[in-house]
């Protein structure tokens, strides 16, 4: 049992290595596309959705959430007398 478990794990080692080899270029353009995060992140899209699970993200967007539900400050309607 622990053999046939070694030899499939072998044979996906080298399934995953000659599927990397195939789409080498594929993969590393993949992950140096960079995108914004409504947070104001900048990260790979390989990374985002990671991102967007983290205490980071979600203290962040729930900052800029309660900012938003503020009310507008009062320097704006007195900077237009
Ligand atoms: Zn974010």
């Amino acid at each position: 049992m622990k053999a046939k478990k070694k030899a499939y794990r072998e044979a996906n080692k080298e399934q995953q290595a000659a599927y990397y080899e195939a789409n080498k270029e594929k993969l590393a353009a993949a992950r140096n596309v960079r995108v914004q995060c409504p947070c104001g992140c900048w990260l790979s899209k390989h990374s985002l959705l990671r991102h967007q699970r983290s205490q980071t993200h979600i203290d962040t967007m729930t900052t800029m959430e309660a900012a938003t539900l503020q009310a507008p400050p009062a320097e704006a309607a007195a900077a237009e007398h």
